[in-house]
């Protein structure tokens, strides 16, 4: 479909600063993808040695955060899927259940242990309490002929996050550099994050769909937690099953404190690292990830892009779950039954095709062109906005996607036919920018 500029692309006269840059800095020097890295780096005992933790002491954790007035959002198995819900004990923990993820597969699958955290990763990341779906701004209201304006604060919940993965808490960092830049920072990410507490707990079951070790941000959280959590579950029921907690704030070792475990031995630590080790091994280096940047700037005009756009559907479901994504809408509602209006804020998605639409036209009509947006975005131009890959390599997206297409083959494919190195200077395709380099 040609658009109003007469052709269906129009990137290269309508240029935004979501699209592609030079790979060079002002001093000639490559930038490379910047992995997500929570601050500061929390050095090995800085709050006390690790500690041991059985079930029943996960389960008091659980419940001295919820009675000192949070509210606790866990796994718990819901429906087909484990899901980040409210939970009130470790006996909502999905107790004995793992999953099993590939390009648009999820099964729930009983494991022959009774893991409390031996699953991968939910399908719907923690975004949705941090930047929910829809947050109301103001309410309207016509009263005695003039015009009611009643803005709505947004709530400040107390949350406590159990069971986060290193990769989510490097997604929580990329996300507060897009809504905490200090000359704009987003009310309601900031009321939702500013008092949550982090227990993060090491993967140690990853899924087919996981590359955070070639994205730099797994399997084990190196920062950004309050507490630590490494499961150690030798056999179905054993006495062997516990916890090596370390503190990462203070706030957490006043927790863990009140807990009254025992210090964990150096073979319970050692146990521990193995887990960790094998799952990094697990996951494997299976993503080259040190030269996107540039791979997909100078790629505008590789044909995999038409490609995939043969398969997607643009239904946007890699978007919503992928815990990085932060762009957002403004709509007016006017709820039935009420006779003032409501302006909420509401996720977006860049693959709707009114999501490019401005005054003058769409500056992306075609599905090869919104594919191409959002991987070149994540991968590539975040970067130049952020200082930082918009990509954790949590692997939602190849989960969620109705048709499976994985963006680790997307990439490895625009490698395979990477327009610098397939054409010749003198026969690369035309751009009105010049040559697409
Ligand atoms: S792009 Fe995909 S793999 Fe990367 S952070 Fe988003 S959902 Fe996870
Ligand atoms: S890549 Fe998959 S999930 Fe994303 S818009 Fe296309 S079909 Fe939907």
């Amino acid at each position: 479909m040609e658009d109003m500029f007469g052709s269906d692309d129009s990137r290269t006269r309508y240029p935004t600063t979501l699209e592609p840059e030079p790979a060079q800095q002002d001093d000639g020097a490559v930038r490379k993808p910047v992995a997500p890295q929570p601050q500061p780096q929390i050095e090995p005992q800085a709050f006390g040695g690790p500690l041991i933790l059985t079930v029943a002491d996960v389960d008091q954790l659980i419940r001295r955060l919820g009675a000192d007035g949070r509210t606790v959002i866990g796994p718990k198995v819901d429906g087909p899927v484990i899901g980040y819900q409210p939970i009130g004990g470790a006996a909502d923990l999905p107790s004995g259940w793992g999953d099993e993820q590939g390009p648009g597969h999820y099964r729930l699958r009983r494991r022959d242990d009774d893991a409390l955290f031996g699953y991968a990763l939910a399908p719907t990341s923690w975004k949705r309490y941090v930047f929910p779906a829809r947050s109301e701004l103001f309410r309207a209201r016509r009263e005695d002929g003039a015009l009611a304006i009643t803005t709505i604060p947004p709530a400040r919940p107390r949350y406590a996050f159990i069971g986060m993965r290193a990769c989510e808490i490097a997604a929580l960092d990329v996300q507060r550099r897009v809504f905490m830049r200090p000359e704009a920072p987003d009310p309601t990410y900031a009321a939702n994050t500013q008092d949550m507490f982090v227990v993060a707990v090491s993967c140690g079951s990853p899924a087919a769909t996981c590359f955070c070790v070639s994205a730099g941000t797994g399997p084990e959280a190196s920062g950004g937690y309050d507490i630590r959590l490494t499961e150690v579950n030798s056999t179905p029921n054993s006495p062997d099953h516990y916890f090596v907690a370390n503190a990462g704030t203070q706030a957490g070792a006043d927790v863990l404190a009140q807990l009254a475990c025992k210090p964990a031995s150096d073979s319970e630590t050692g146990a521990a690292t193995q887990i960790v080790q094998a799952a990094a091994t697990a996951i494997g280096q299976g993503v080259k990830l040190d030269d996107v940047h540039e791979l997909l700037a100078r790629n505008r005009e590789n044909p995999r892009w038409d490609d995939v756009a043969a398969r997607c559907l643009s239904c946007g479901n890699c978007t919503m779950s992928c815990p990085t994504c932060f762009c957002s809408d403004v709509v007016d509602e006017n709820p039935i039954g009420d006779d003032g209006v409501v302006r909420a804020r509401v996720w977006a998605s860049c693959f709707g095709v009114s999501y490019s639409q401005m005054h003058g036209g769409n500056a992306r009509t075609s599905t090869s062109s919104r594919y191409r947006q959002w991987l070149t975005h994540k991968m590539s131009t975040w970067v130049d906005q952020f200082d930082v890959s918009g990509c954790v390599g949590c692997g939602r997206c190849i989960t969620t996607c109705p048709v499976g297409i994985d963006i680790r083959t997307e990439l490895e494919a625009i490698r395979a036919t990477d327009t610098a190195t397939k054409y010749p200077e003198s026969v690369r395709p035309q751009t009105d920018e010049g040559l697409a380099t």
